[in-house]
């Protein structure tokens, strides 16, 4: 018999490899890693000192350093956070996924707004080892007479600690860069870096290129010095309250942001906290033509820290064509994406923006319809993209789908429907292509009728889609099915031979035997003839030519 219980041993041998390889695909991400732990030792520092167990000196100006040393090949993240102790590197370093942040959070947990700690897994720090051969750490803690601390490894299983040089508070580490990180030890990608993954982290981010600060004092230029600006913006607009925030500040942080020089048309603030935190901004942005690029982008942070674009787990589809943060600290961003679809919880966030956007859109309309008309034109694709993906954004957007008429005007299905009634039967009868399509425009209006513009490339999929739906509404180009009231009343005894030469002569022309061809005359009208092609056999000929088969 066998009966034994035990606890699985880890080897860092055996798990270097695997967080080097495995655990992220990108290589810059140690510096969100490392620059992530240095604003959490100061985070920590400052919860120590509401606590009372700190005091934070008078004058104290919290940041983050991040010094380039080309010729020495090395890169520094220097923080005046809380800094450890022998033992607590001992515990927080070498015990790899051992997490400092969690045990930090377990021992304060009552007293700390656990929030604003980004470290979850404990293996943030190893990332270091993607890009450096070596990773030294030289630290002084805030504990009175603390003893500073040098802590050395060059990724192997070994590791050296003996006492280090800091003499003040806080933490630096030293990454000696190999060569899988030598893209890194250009000024030019590494600052790219840093604004790409901590452009709105909490303290003030500078960045140093000490081999320009060398060659700065050899020529020794008297000018007058510039003060250092920090890389990022510790007050992400999207974590004010929206009251707070000015139309003109939403303007400028879009402009910075998503490099668009294009107003937005409007914007979406996002602020939840309960039952999950979730802050964030989405831009409607303004779209100059159909052949632009619809993309847009949706940037997802979790405190303060990207984390990723576009993340479709995460984001419902259709809002990517938005521009937008946002902001979920609850998020478990380090496990992967199929994890994240499945999750319920994501699934949760994912509706919630679903349904605030839907809000923003039925509140636009109902209360600033003029606003709402004029931003049709930009917004509709997104709306009716929106309406095909997602069943619960349709029925929530569905009664104010707009249509631009013939006339010019903008007209729900519901009104069109209830006014065309006599001379349509019902049909909604719609435009693809204005120039095109002219005559039959100008036949309408003689007869007073009317017709909407679908001219969109994702119309026709949309008018599908409202057909399946909506069991009374029928589409009908404006080329197809005329109307009976276009028709005059003819004996077919008397279009019989008309019927007959232009059948043949369409069968010829179209090497098809089997088309069908029907003649009738219409009234009011000043055209010598026109021809018509049955809503269905168009919207086959379109699916074929879609799908690559022949032409009918
Ligand atoms: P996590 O951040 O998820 O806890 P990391 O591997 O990034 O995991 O870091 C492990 C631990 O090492 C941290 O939780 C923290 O206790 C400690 N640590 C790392 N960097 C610093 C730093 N700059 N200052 C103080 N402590 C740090
Ligand atoms: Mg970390």
């Amino acid at each position: 018999m066998i009966n034994e219980n035990g606890s699985l041993s880890i080897h860092s041998e055996n798990i270097f490899p695997i967080i080097k390889k495995w655990l992220y695909s990108d290589h810059d991400i140690f510096v969100r890693e490392l620059i992530s732990n240095a604003c959490d030792a100061i985070t920590k520092l400052k919860k120590l000192d509401i606590m009372g167990e700190y005091t934070i000196p008078d004058n104290t100006h919290f940041k983050v350093e991040v010094k380039l040393n080309e010729n020495n090949k090395t890169i520094q993240i220097i923080d005046n956070g809380l800094g450890m102790t022998a033992d607590e590197i001992k515990q927080y370093i070498n015990q790899i996924a051992f997490s400092g942040a969690e045990d930090f959070l377990n021992k304060y947990k009552d007293k700390a707004n656990q929030e604003q700690i980004i470290g979850h897994f404990g293996l943030g720090f190893y990332s270091a080892f993607m890009v450096a051969d070596t990773v030294t750490i030289d630290t002084l803690s805030y504990v009175d007479g603390a003893t500073p601390v040098k802590w050395e490894c060059d990724g192997g299983t070994e590791f050296t600690l003996s006492e280090g040089t800091r003499t003040e508070r806080g933490t630096t580490i030293t990454l000696h860069i190999g060569d899988e990180g030598k893209e890194f030890l250009r000024e030019y990608p590494l600052k790219s870096t840093i604004e790409k993954y901590c452009s709105f982290m909490p303290y003030d981010i500078f960045f140093i290129n000490e081999n320009e600060e060398e060659t700065k004092k050899e020529t020794d230029t008297k000018e007058e010095t510039e003060e250092p600006q920090p890389l990022n913006d510790t007050n992400p607009l999207w974590l004010k309250h929206p009251n707070d925030c000015t139309e003109e500040e939403y303007k400028a942080f879009y402009r910075k942001v998503f490099m668009d020089f294009k107003e937005p048309l409007f914007w979406i603030h996002l602020n939840m906290d309960y039952p999950f935190n979730l802050k964030g901004i989405l831009f409607f942005p303004k779209i100059n033509n159909e052949y632009e690029n619809m993309e847009g982008r949706i940037k997802l942070f979790n405190n303060q820290v990207f984390v990723a674009d576009n993340i479709k787990e995460v984001i419902p589809e259709f809002l990517l064509l938005l521009k937008g943060v946002i902001d979920c600290p609850d998020l478990p961003l380090n496990v992967s994406r199929s994890f994240l679809q499945n999750d319920g919880f994501v699934r949760k966030i994912s509706d919630y923006i679903t349904k605030k956007v839907a809000d923003k859109l039925t509140g636009l309309y109902k209360t600033e319809n003029e606003s709402f008309i004029k931003y049709w034109d930009d917004i509709h694709p997104f709306v009716k993209f929106g309406s095909l993906k997602d069943d619960k954004f349709y029925s929530k957007v569905k009664d104010i789908l707009i249509y631009k008429s013939i006339y010019g005007e903008y007209i729900s299905i519901k009104d069109y429907i209830e006014k065309n009634k006599e001379k349509n039967k019902d049909k909604v009868f719609y435009v693809t292509d204005e120039q095109q399509q002219s005559q039959y425009i100008e036949l309408f209006k003689q007869n007073e009728m009317d017709a909407i513009i679908l001219s969109h490339s994702i119309d026709q999929p949309f008018i599908s889609h409202i057909e399946s739906q909506e069991k009374d509404v029928k589409f009908a180009r404006i080329d197809s099915d005329l109307s009976d009231s276009l028709k005059e009343d003819s004996n077919e005894e008397e279009l019989k031979p008309a019927t007959e030469t232009l059948e043949n002569l369409f069968r010829k022309a179209l090497a098809n035997e089997n088309l069908k061809v029907k003649v009738e005359s219409l009234k009011n009208i000043d055209l010598s003839s026109m021809i018509i092609l049955s809503e269905e056999s168009r919207r086959m000929q379109e699916m074929s030519k879609m799908y690559g088969f022949a032409g009918l």
